[in-house]
């Protein structure tokens, strides 16, 4: 694993704007913060080796190391990380409905997992207007109310963090790919801090392809748009090439092209379309947008969604060849993109 500290941080990942403000670098120290949706080093450090650095996603990651602790075994070269299964997932009848992105799966396995007593709390991420916020909750209810996604990049590892710092324990955790490579890093406890204790009980990955930068889609949609009245937004699948915005009064389609330029730079570099360091993960199956695809990649998370089945807080299906195709050419596509621009950053 490569060491580094602040002034590593600052040349590899903020000078050269790959920060994707996943918040693995905030709430160990009080020299990052989150302001507006943007994580911000307000002061410089010392130190040579700092656990900003050793869980930064845009740092060296030890893939190897990560595998070991996550799944182990050694890493597999396989666009869509280890898994064991994969399944199509919807909530069921024992969910109370939401405001569910697609199938509701990860409200109705958090809510499961909080009602059975499997985790104490879970990490999420509410909103306010446009801008992330995430959050412990400790009750279905407020799962409820994080329901659906939002496209702005989030910190939501931030919370993991100060979660250890707290010395809590049990908590679930869903986030996008870098804010859970972020949230595996932390797990593997990097700097062997003897105080550390592991916050996490099992964590959910969302798929991803970007995320969108919280100032810019704020400037993007001034004027165009009350953020106070949005209730959700969308990306549907091909050849449509709109971001649907829903709000209060309906909704508004505007084009993906423009939206595109609203991506930070370290979704560019991001090769992880299904978030492989999770328990489980979760994306939209497409064709049926109330359905969800569920990745099954351990034992615990293969535990959880038996159980929650049994409960009537889930429904699978199965997930057909065709689309076992399609999801591997994105992920890989994925891949390839990125390591294609971290090769031009590196020379
Ligand atoms: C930025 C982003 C991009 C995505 N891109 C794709 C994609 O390209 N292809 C695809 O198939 N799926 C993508 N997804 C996942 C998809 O939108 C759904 O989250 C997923 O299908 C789960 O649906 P659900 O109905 O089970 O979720 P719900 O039951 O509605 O729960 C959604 C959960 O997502 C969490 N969440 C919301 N926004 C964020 C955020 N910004 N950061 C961290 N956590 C968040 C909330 O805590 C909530 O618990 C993306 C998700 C995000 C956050």
């Amino acid at each position: 694993m490569q060491t580094g500290g602040f002034k590593e941080l600052s040349e590899q990942v903020f000078s050269k704007d790959l920060c994707s403000t996943c918040g693995a670098c905030v709430g160990i120290c009080p020299y990052f913060k989150v302001h507006t949706g943007k994580v911000i080093p307000v002061f410089n450090c010392d130190l040579e080796k700092g656990r900003c650095y050793a869980q930064c996603p845009k740092t060296g990651i030890d893939f190897e190391k990560l595998s070991q602790n996550y799944f182990s075994q050694p890493y597999q070269e396989n666009v869509l990380g280890t898994y064991i299964k994969i399944v199509t997932s919807k909530a069921g009848k024992n969910v109370n409905g939401g405001l569910f992105q697609n199938g509701g799966t990860v409200s109705a396995l958090i809510s499961f997992a909080l009602e059975n007593g499997t985790i104490e709390g879970a990490v999420l991420t509410d909103v306010e207007g446009l801008i992330p916020v995430p959050k412990i909750v400790e009750n279905a209810g407020d799962v409820l109310k994080c329901a659906s996604t939002k496209y702005a990049a989030a910190h939501t590892t931030s919370v993991v963090n100060e979660a250890a710092m707290q010395g809590r324990q049990n908590l679930g955790v869903v986030g996008t790919a870098c804010q859970l490579t972020g949230v595996a890093q932390i797990r593997a406890n990097p700097l062997e801090k003897t105080d550390f204790t592991d916050p996490v009980s099992f964590t959910i990955g969302l798929f991803c392809t970007w995320a969108l930068d919280t100032r810019k889609i704020l400037e993007y949609l001034s004027g165009k748009l009350d953020p106070a009245t949005i209730t959700g937004m969308d990306v549907p699948p091909p050849p449509a090439e709109v971001f649907v915005v829903k709000t209060n009064n309906g909704q508004t389609e505007l084009p993906l092209s423009e939206v595109r330029t609203l991506i930070p730079n370290g979704c560019s570099v991001c090769p992880d379309l299904t978030a492989e360091w999770a328990d489980l993960s979760v994306g939209a199956f497409e064709g049926k947008s109330e359905w969800n695809t569920l990745i099954i990649r351990t034992d615990k998370g293969e535990e959880l969604v038996n159980q929650a089945v049994e409960a009537g807080f889930l429904i699978l299906d199965e997930f057909p060849a065709e689309s076992l195709e399609h999801l591997t050419l994105g992920a890989g596509n994925k891949k390839k993109r990125a390591l294609k621009i971290m090769n031009q950053e590196v020379t």
